[in-house]
């Protein structure tokens, strides 16, 4: 547990929040800043700053997670939709360091903003960047 981490304290129980759901690696709370009716957090227990510090063991556990808990959300929220989003560094829109899943459910006509005005894609700068990242990424 990291000293000065709000999330750390939460998911560790030192502070107080509304859980959904817990066990031995995560809670799940209600964000305090909701989207949309039911906007949930799932916070993994062991600090890690975002995706990248995330252990392995624990990020495989986090989709499963957000379909087990996404799907009694909708399931009792009654929404149309689901949007999951993880944010990764403030220019992402990341404003809390500790990793964390957002489950957002959807009505139709609610306000949330989830979106982003498609590009065109410079096709000679993808051919060429596809190549080499297939060669990393193993
Ligand atoms: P980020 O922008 O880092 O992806 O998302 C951080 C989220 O955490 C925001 O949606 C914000 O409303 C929520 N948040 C920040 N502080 C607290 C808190 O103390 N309690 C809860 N439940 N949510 C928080
Ligand atoms: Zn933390």
């Amino acid at each position: 547990m990291k000293e000065d981490c709000i999330f750390c304290k939460i998911a560790n129980g030192v502070f107080g929040s509304y859980t959904l759901y817990e066990d031995n690696d995560f809670r799940v709370i209600f964000d305090i800043g909701p989207a949309t009716v039911g906007h949930a957090l799932i916070l993994p227990k062991q600090h890690a700053k975002n995706l990248f510090e995330l252990s392995d063991e624990v990020a495989a556990k986090v989709l499963p997670l957000a379909k087990r808990v996404g799907a009694v959300l909708m399931e009792e929220l009654h929404c149309d939709g689901m949007n999951l989003v993880q944010n990764n560094g403030e220019t992402a829109g990341q404003t809390v360091f500790h990793f964390h899943m957002h489950i957002i459910p959807r009505y139709e006509g609610d306000r949330a903003n989830i979106t982003w005005t498609p590009g065109e894609p410079d096709k000679e700068k993808l051919e060429a960047l596809a190549k080499k990242i297939q060669e990393i990424v193993q």
